[in-house]
């Protein structure tokens, strides 16, 4: 071993002893005549050494260290340290690797520098304490993830990367296929049809730490490429999916904060939307949607009496925060999110409302909203009327706008929603359903009779795990009857022969026996980022992509050479101009 102890490890319990230390140089003092101080960082901490002033190094250089553990001398104790109380003295310096002035420091200044600058230099970026330890905080998360799933009998599958496109709704990457020319694969959005031919083919319990890649835009919460926890269970229900996910989460976040979350909270989809006007309810803050539909029920108010669904949100003290100006920015936001409009009122001290809409309602309907609201001097009611989904969703928006904290911010709230709808809304080009997850998920039995008729109404057994907000995954008891599945295909607008003809290969082995069975992925970015206390996944991913997608440390994507396109039987056309 080239050194004897890391660098954040020495204490007091070392001093009179000969060690030897490796790191980088964090700083370099000069100190009275003849030496000088050198601070050594690992990735553990930073010690201090007081070396020869004559060696020749700066910032970064790589270096061994060798000298005795002695107290620091009184009064320059560093309690900010956890070497703090001891230095290395008489120390003797071996350079491994010198080094050029580093690009930015390799501090907490450096969260200020350019994020395209430290993704280009994203080796010296992870350097930083918040780079070692977000990484090591995922690391702690896959760790815990393996063990609680192996722990659970759970069986370690890799599945293909390259493969067949699947019908789960994001663009694919597609890769060239040498062999035969103008054919290709796709990149897996998951493991999905895999996992399920798995529980065909008798594993009983699969789990993986899949990569998946999809090609949507970025965001703060969307890499092209991530990680799934995906797993897979024969002969289950909905509650045994969760609880053994919920092992899993729960343990890995422990792991990394040392606190057990509470149980998991339970929501249905419906309830999530009526409640909180999201799928995804950060329950971190209130605010609830209040109901206000009864009482329009014979009202005179043009814009009230015409909608389906009349709800509102309160803001506790809002009327003095909010403006015109800004008032009227929320209302385009709402428009923005689908509303026709958007209703303010202020409360006044009698309780009556400061608002343009005020004299359109009558003294039983303003009474009756200050007592749903439970309103008071001072409070901003905001209220939507629209169709059910539209009030649910702008509302949510608005209130995720006005009260919701950063995603890492305050307690973890994590919420399962369950019984997503089968189907949601039409897809503006094939003017057919969509899933609600993906094509696999099993209708909810007590639905399955309106699967012909009203087909939008029907639930399926699918949920998600949400936290702070954040979608961590989604999941589903599957359809593991052919019959079941071509018709819900059939209502998605993919025929029995394309059925056959893209998912044969998926759908033929369900006339060997397949057990019933159900799974579950979800984002360990996501996760991960949340617990290291970040609000963006790229912080907790060792190289990841920017925004626009193109990497400024390796450049890629790069373009390849004319002989490797001729084999694959690609041309590339000039830029569409
Ligand atoms: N394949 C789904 C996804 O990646 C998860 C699942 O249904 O298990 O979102």
């Amino acid at each position: 071993m080239m050194r004897t102890l890391r660098c954040g490890e020495l204490r007091t319990e070392h001093v009179g002893q000969t060690v030897t230390v490796c790191g980088w140089v964090n700083k370099r003092r000069e100190h009275g005549e003849h030496l000088a101080f050198v601070d050594l960082r690992d990735h553990s901490g930073v010690v201090q050494c007081v070396v020869d002033n004559t060696v020749d190094v700066r910032s970064e250089y790589v270096l061994a260290i060798t000298g005795t553990v002695r107290l620091r001398p009184e009064g320059t104790t560093n309690p900010e340290l956890s070497t703090g109380e001891v230095e290395i003295h008489e120390a003797t310096v071996e350079i491994l690797s010198a080094a050029e002035p580093p690009v930015f420091p390799m501090d907490e200044r450096a969260d200020g520098v350019d994020e395209m600058v430290r993704l280009k230099h994203r080796y010296l970026d992870l350097r930083r304490a918040r780079m070692q330890r977000n990484l090591r905080v995922r690391s702690q998360v896959n760790r815990s993830i393996r063990e609680a799933m192996y722990a659970q009998d759970f069986v370690e599958v890799e599945t293909p990367l390259l493969m067949p496109s699947t019908p789960e709704g994001a663009r694919e990457f597609i890769v060239p296929a040498r062999q035969r020319p103008g054919s290709f694969y796709a990149l897996p959005q998951s493991p999905q049809l895999y996992k399920q031919l798995l529980m065909v083919g008798g594993l009983d319990r699969y789990f993986q730490i899949a990569r998946c890649l999809r090609d949507e835009d970025l965001r703060a919460d969307r890499q092209y490429e991530f990680t799934q926890l995906d797993m897979e269970m024969s002969f289950v229900d909905v509650d045994d999916v969760l609880d053994a996910v919920e092992v899993a989460v729960l343990d890995a976040a422990e792991a990394v904060t040392g606190v057990r979350p509470d149980e998991v909270a339970r929501m249905t989809w419906h309830d999530a939307m009526e409640r909180f006007g999201s799928d995804k309810p950060d329950l971190r803050f209130g605010m609830e949607l209040v109901e206000l539909t009864p009482i329009f029920a014979d009202t005179g108010f043009k814009a009230f009496s015409t909608a389906g669904s009349i709800k509102g949100i309160k803001v506790d003290g809002g009327a003095a925060d909010y403006g015109r100006n800004k008032l009227d920015n929320l209302t385009d936001e709402a428009k923005s999110f689908g509303a026709k409009g958007m209703v303010w009122l202020k409360v006044e001290a009698d309780l009556t409302f400061n608002s343009p809409v005020a004299k359109f309602l009558s003294e039983d309907e303003s009474r009756a909203i200050v007592s749903a609201f439970d309103a008071a001097e001072g409070d901003l009611i905001l209220i939507i009327a629209d169709e059910w989904s539209t009030t649910c969703e702008v509302l949510g928006e608005l209130r995720n706008r006005i009260g919701r904290p950063p995603v890492s911010e305050g307690p973890y709230k994590y919420l399962w929603v369950t019984d997503f709808p089968l189907f949601v809304g039409v897809d503006a080009q094939t003017g057919q359903p969509r899933p609600g997850h993906h094509p696999f998920c099993h209708p909810h039995p007590d639905d399955i009779d309106k699967i012909a008729d009203d087909p939008m109404s029907v639930r399926a057994l699918a949920y998600d795990l949400v936290l702070n907000g954040w979608e961590l995954g989604s999941g589903s008891i599957r359809i593991h009857d052919a019959d079941l599945q071509r018709q819900v295909f059939a209502h998605l607008g993919i025929s029995d022969e394309e059925a056959d003809a893209r998912f044969g290969f998926f759908l033929n082995p369900f006339r060997y026996g397949a057990p019933p069975h159900g799974g579950f992925a979800f984002g360990i970015d996501r996760l991960a980022a949340i617990l290291a206390g970040e609000d963006n996944i790229r912080e907790i991913i060792a190289f990841p992509k920017p925004q626009s997608g193109l990497d400024p440390m390796t450049l890629a994507p790069n373009e390849v050479d004319d002989r490797h396109l001729d084999e694959l039987g690609i041309r590339v056309l000039p830029p569409a101009t």
